[in-house]
C-alpha cells in the first residue's frame, strides 16, 4: 500500500509560523498567539494551510506568492 508523505489534509502536526508552538487540526488560527495559519488568495478568497507554501493559487491561479512581512 502507498501513503501519502506528509500531512495530506493538512490536519497533522506543524508549527505555527510566529510562536513556534505545534498545532493540530484544522485551526485559522495559532491558539497561543492568535497567527493566521491560513493564507487567503487575494484574487479568488480561497484559503489554504500555510505550510503548502503555494506560489500560485490552487483554486484560480492567481501568483500570490509570500504575503508575510519581515517582522
Ligand atoms: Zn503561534
Ligand atoms: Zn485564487
Amino acid at each position: 500500500m502507498e501513503q501519502k508523505m506528509g500531512p495530506a489534509q493538512g490536519t497533522g502536526p506543524f508549527r505555527c509560523p510566529k510562536c513556534g508552538s505545534v498545532t493540530w487540526g484544522q485551526l485559522q488560527h495559532c491558539p497561543e498567539c492568535g497567527e493566521s495559519l491560513t493564507v487567503e488568495c487575494s484574487e479568488c478568497g480561497g484559503t489554504w494551510r500555510y505550510i503548502y507554501d503555494y506560489t500560485y493559487c490552487p483554486s484560480c491561479g492567481a501568483k500570490v506568492g509570500k504575503q508575510r512581512s519581515k517582522l
